[in-house]
């Protein structure tokens, strides 16, 4: 599994020639290196797309660390069962405490001093660019996907686990939501974007949904791009991209320039 110990690597083992899935395989974790571990029944849909494009060559270059735990082997009795019926009655399946417990004391010996342990779920705090930001200023994050009608309460009160949600909608299990998160937090991680993208004048990053965007052709089905952008005036192209700031959050996302005035 993921966390046998092995011979001791250096860093400069990490080679670009791996595949996704053996980056996570590599032991033991490079210190200092954002990690993100991640309990769920599911280990396969890791690191799925945040082994892609930016997040991936991060992954490969060794710029962060990601290790899945297998939930399942820490499950009870032959089968390994890791869920049973709702106490009170009613649909579905709970996971146990017990399972959960156990696989939460095995990960955290390997969390680095400080990182968050989060469970993913739509009764949480909603996520946010401010939570992505904080995240990525850490030294990584534990997350812990439910599956079924979710956690055992008394796992989330002993180990007083923040619980996150990804919005206002149920998912089947906690993985997407994991993704969704750590490519968010990563991504603001110094290195990951290069210079190929850049995190500072995005959507929320100055409390302000992003301009429109505009490439090649300049003419497209009878639409150009509007002149201002081809006038290679950098003033009034920066007034421009503010002015459709400012416009699209107020007519869209109203609540942000609210937010903004929050004496905080
Ligand atoms: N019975 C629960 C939903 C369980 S959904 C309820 O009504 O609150 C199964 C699992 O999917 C959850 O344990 C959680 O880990 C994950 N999940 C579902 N929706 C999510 C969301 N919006 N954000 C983060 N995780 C979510």
């Amino acid at each position: 599994m993921s966390d046998t110990p092995s011979r001791s690597h250096g860093r400069k083992s990490i080679t670009a020639s791996l595949q996704p899935r053996d980056l996570m395989e590599q032991n033991p974790r490079l210190s200092g290196v954002w990690l993100a571990q991640i309990i769920t029944l599911f280990p396969d849909a890791f690191p799925g797309v945040l082994g892609e494009s930016l997040t991936g060559k991060a992954l490969k270059e060794g710029a962060w660390q990601l290790k899945a735990v297998d939930l399942r082997p820490f499950g009870n009795g032959k089968h390994r069962n890791v869920d049973d019926t709702p106490a009170g009655g009613g649909a579905g399946m709970v996971l146990r405490a017990d399972v959960m417990g156990r696989a939460i004391d095995h990960t955290l010996r390997s969390a680095p001093e400080g990182a968050p342990l989060v469970y993913l779920s739509p009764r949480g705090k909603r996520f946010d660019q401010a939570m992505a930001r904080d995240w990525a200023q850490g030294p990584g994050v534990t997350l812990i996907c439910g599956r079924f009608e979710g956690l055992d309460q008394r796992v989330i009160d002993h180990y007083a686990i923040q619980e996150v949600s990804l919005g206002d909608f149920v998912l089947t299990g906690g993985e997407i939501a994991a993704q969704a998160m750590i490519d968010a937090a990563v991504r603001l991680r110094p290195g990951v974007l290069g210079n190929e993208a850049s995190a500072e004048d995005e959507s929320f990053s100055d409390g302000l949904l992003e301009h429109p965007q505009y490439t090649r052709p300049a003419e497209w089905n009878g639409l150009s791009i509007p002149a201002v952008l081809q006038s290679g005036h950098h003033g009034e192209i920066e007034n421009w991209r503010k002015a459709q700031s400012q416009d699209l959050t107020r007519q869209r996302r109203p609540d942000l320039l609210s937010d903004q005035d929050d004496p905080e």
